[in-house]
C-alpha cells in the first residue's frame, strides 16, 4: 500500500490550519497523498525546557513516534519554538527509522515583520518538503537552491527554490 503523509498538529493549532494547503502541496512534491488530522495533541510537558522557552524536537519526534500508526509517514506541525542541543533553534527535524519528523512554524511566520502571506506559506512549503525528503531517505543538498539545501536562517530558506534538484530526485528512485 502506498504510503500517505499525516500532518498531527501539536499544540495550538489555529495557525497550522492556515497552511494546510502547503503541507499537502508538500506531499504532492513526492507523489504522496497528504492529510491533516483534525485535532491537536498538547505538546508533551517534558519538551519543554523553562530556561530555554523552547520545546525540544527530539522529545515531541517520540511523542510523534508513539502516536503514529502502520508506516504512514507522520510530520508534527507546531507554531511553537523549537531546538536540539547545541542548536538556537531549528526549523524542522525529521528520523527516517521513526518515520517521523516535527516542523515548527514559529520562525517561518514570524522572522519578517509584514511579509506577504504568499512568501509565508512557500517557507511553509518548502520546510515541510525538505523534512519530508529526509523521511524519503535525502540528505543535505550542497546546491543552495535546492529545497534539500540546509537553512541556517530564514534568508537561506528564502533563497531555495519549492522544488528539489535533479541530482536529489534521482536519489529518490
Ligand atoms: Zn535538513
Ligand atoms: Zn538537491
Amino acid at each position: 500500500m502506498e504510503r500517505e503523509v499525516v500532518y498531527l498538529p501539536l499544540g495550538s493549532s489555529w495557525r497550522i490550519q492556515l497552511y494546510e494547503n502547503d503541507l499537502l502541496r508538500a506531499a504532492t512534491l513526492y507523489g504522496l497523498e497528504g492529510r491533516t488530522i483534525n485535532l491537536s495533541f498538547p505538546l508533551c510537558e517534558d519538551s519543554f525546557d523553562s530556561s530555554r522557552g523552547q520545546f525540544n524536537a527530539l522529545v515531541l519526534l517520540d511523542q510523534i513516534h508513539e502516536l503514529r500508526k502502520g508506516s504512514d509517514l507522520y510530520m508534527g506541525i507546531t507554531a511553537a519554538d523549537i531546538y536540539v542541543p547545541k542548536m538556537n533553534y531549528i526549523f524542522g527535524i525529521a528520523d527516517k527509522n521513526m518515520g517521523c519528523a516535527v516542523l515548527s512554524v514559529a520562525r517561518l511566520i514570524y522572522a519578517q515583520y509584514g511579509a506577504s502571506s504568499s512568501l509565508l506559506s512557500e517557507r511553509v512549503l518548502k520546510e515541510a518538503a525538505h523534512e519530508l525528503g529526509h523521511l524519503l531517505g535525502l540528505g543535505h543538498c550542497s546546491d543552495h537552491g535546492c529545497l534539500m539545501s540546509f537553512s541556517n536562517n530564514i534568508m537561506e530558506v528564502d533563497k531555495k527554490k519549492p522544488v528539489i534538484c535533479d541530482r536529489c530526485r534521482l536519489k529518490l528512485h
